[in-house]
Formats: structure tokens, sequence, C-alpha cells
């Protein structure tokens, strides 16, 4: 067995937290470093003016790192704002809808976009181009099952649907709509080409820091569409204008993201090498979930699965409930599933060690040769 001790001198536990979510710990070792006194300022990040010149070099590296990681070219602006990536179920329509004569598109693979959906209804016409929840949201639409209107004003997607555990792995054809996409749970984690995309945004708390901070990346012409009646902290304009800066932005939250991003770069490689890792790491799970003859019993179909948010079952809810408290003996906790689909969740974003998903995978191998005899299943081997 992996023992957990070996990733750090602390007490850390492994978190499977859906999100707030587990954080690079050169991260937290560097903000611990600087919480005190920022070096060559003397103040905390916490405390520090939005105004000053400290906070205008934060905020500068964290949108250039973020840039550069991400491949982010000259026809994209790139704002942070507030207000979680719930805010932009509204802000998106409002900016992009609004006025518009024509239906806004949407493709519904979980929870989440469905939840952005009746925001968007208030907003203006949207159109359903495809849902999955006949099938409790287990698998992703085929090319020709996806009717989209004729002229779209946009497309929304969920890139990865963080309670059902389902994930895109291309992008779906959508001709010339701007494409729209909620990237929450999966930003940073993999290469994304932006240039596919009208606009992408993606709270920070599930895999690109702490919760206080979205980054909104759009096409500089959608911007054109929003129009003058909007409350301004509303209106994207405002926020590229201002630099993120119309108001007090959420100082502490925008440097975490920076470090974040600087991580991935510096000790993860960028976001193409993140991903092998990312695929690596949850292949080790879903290769236990695929050998346990149906013992474990995946919520997503195969070719949708996540490489983030690893859903699960077990035979029954009473062997659920012990695969958690089994685990969390083991120093691996946040592993129940969500009320709406149940089992175990095993969030593994990127700052998850290979350590953390390895003794998750052997508490899994050895619950199953504790009680797949108890259940009328077979062993694994
Ligand atoms: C967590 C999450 C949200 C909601 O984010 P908030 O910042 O809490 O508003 C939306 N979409 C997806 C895909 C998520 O994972």
């Amino acid at each position: 067995m992996t023992d957990r001790r070996l990733v750090s001198a602390t007490e850390r536990v492994f978190n499977f937290s859906p999100g707030p979510a587990v954080l690079p710990l050169p991260v937290l070792e560097r903000a611990r470093e600087e919480m005190l006194s920022l070096p060559g300022v003397g103040i905390s990040v916490l405390e520090i003016s939005h105004r000053s010149p400290a906070f205008d070099r934060i905020l500068e590296e964290t949108l250039q790192e973020l840039r550069g990681l991400v491949g982010i070219g000259n026809d994209h602006e790139v704002v942070l704002l507030q207000g979680g990536a719930s805010l932009q179920f509204s802000m998106v329509p409002m900016n992009l809808l609004r006025g518009v004569n024509r239906p806004a598109d949407s493709i519904i693979t979980g929870t989440w976009g469905a939840t952005g959906l009746k925001e968007a209804r208030r907003e203006g016409k949207v159109h359903v181009a495809w849902d999955g929840a006949a099938t409790h949201y287990d698998r992703l639409p085929a090319p020709d099952e996806i009717k989209l209107s004729t002229n779209p004003a946009y497309v929304h997607m969920t890139s990865n649907e963080t309670i059902q555990g389902v994930q895109w792995k291309n992008e779906p054809e959508v001709g010339d709509a701007p494409l729209v996409c909620d990237c929450s749970s999966d930003f940073l984690s993999r290469p994304i080409d932006i240039s596919k995309y009208g606009l992408v945004y993606a709270c920070a708390q599930k895999n690109a820091g702490i919760a206080g901070v979205t980054a909104v990346i759009i096409r500089k012409d959608l911007l054109e569409r929003s129009r003058d009646d909007l409350p301004s902290m509303l209106d994207y304009r405002t926020h590229v204008k201002n630099d993120s800066r119309p108001n007090t932005p959420p100082v502490f939250a925008v440097y975490i993201f920076g470090l974040v991003c600087r991580w991935v770069r510096e000790n993860m490689g960028g976001l193409a090498s993140m991903a092998r890792h990312n695929v690596a790491k949850a292949q080790l799970l879903y290769d236990v979930i695929d050998a346990s003859g149906g013992f474990f019993s995946g919520h997503a179909r195969p070719d949708c699965r996540s490489d983030m948010n690893v859903t699960f079952h077990l035979p029954n809810e009473a062997l659920e409930q012990e695969f958690i408290s089994c685990a969390a003996q083991r120093g691996l906790v946040e592993l129940k599933g969500h009320r709406s689909v149940g089992g175990i969740r095993a969030s593994i974003y990127n700052a998850m060690p290979v350590p953390g998903v390895e003794c998750l995978r052997d508490c899994m191998v050895d619950f199953q040769s504790a009680h797949a005899s108890q259940a009328g299943l077979k062993t694994q081997s």
C-alpha cells in the first residue's frame, strides 16, 4: 500500500472533495510563507490595497500566466469576476441573449447545465438541443442527436459535469454559432483550443484555486452584444475596460489563482503534460471499476467518463457507507457522492497527487476482496 505520509511531512489527508478542493502543496506553502508579509511589500496579500503597485503586479502576472498557459490570443479578452460560475449562468444570457431575437441553444449533460438553463430562460428564448436527463446524465449525445436551432445566438455546453462525472473529450460541432462553455471543473486540467470558443468561464475553486474568483474568456466581437441598459457590474464591458478592477476584486483569490497557474506551468509542465497526468490518475480508478465484475459500477458510460470526478456505486448503500468509513480510516476523505446521484464520487483534480489516487485504488481493491463474497460477487484478482 502507498504510504500517504510520503506526500508531505504534515498531517494532511487526501481530500477528494468536489470543491472547494485540494490545492497544490507548493501553492499552499508559498501562500503560508507570504501570509504575513509579501516580500518587498511588508504587508499580507489579505490586507493589500487593490490599487497598490504590488497588487498591480499580482494581477498582471496572474493574467499573463493564464494567457500563456491556456494559449489565449488577441481575439479574446480575459476578465476575473466574482459571483462564481453561478453568476455566469445569468451574465452570459444577459450579455449575449438580451435583445437578440433568436434562441440560445443548450446541450444539457448534467446538473450544472440544467441549472444554467433555468437562469438563461429568465433572459430570453432558449432551445434545448439535447438533454440527457432520461438516462440520469450518464452519457454525452452522439453528434446526430444534437438538434441545434437554425441560427442560435450561442450554444452552451458544460465541458465536465462535476456531479455526474461526464466529460466531453472534444467540442461538439456547432457551425458558426459561438460556443459558450462552463469549464468550471476541468479548467486548466488539459489543453483547450480557445479559438473554437466564443466564451469560456470557470470558477476557480474546483481545479484552479479558491472560491471567490471566476475567469471569463470572451471573444472580443461578442462584447458588442452587451446593451447599455445592463447594470454596469453585470456588463462584461465594464470589467474589460477596468482590467477586472471596476471595484474591489477578491485580491487573495486572484493571488492564489496566479500561483496555481504558475504551478501548472513550472511544476507540472503545462497543460498537455497536466492532461497526461490526469488521464493516468483517472485510469488507475477506472481500471479497478472495469475489472471488478460489477462490484463497482461507474455512473458515466465508459466513453464519456470524467478524468476529474470519478463517480461509481457499490452493490448497495450499506456497503457504500462502509466503504466511505474504511477510506476515511486510511486518510481518504470527502468521497460521498452528490445526493442526487448517490454512491461515491472521487474528485481527482490537478492537485490530487498520484499517491492519493493509488491509496484510493488500493482501498477499493481491498474492500472488494473483503466484501465481494458477502455481496455474491467475484473477487478481483
Ligand atoms: C461548481 C460548479 C458550478 C457552480 O460554481 P459556483 O462558483 O459555486 O457558482 C457551476 N458549474 C460547474 C460545472 C461546477 O462544477
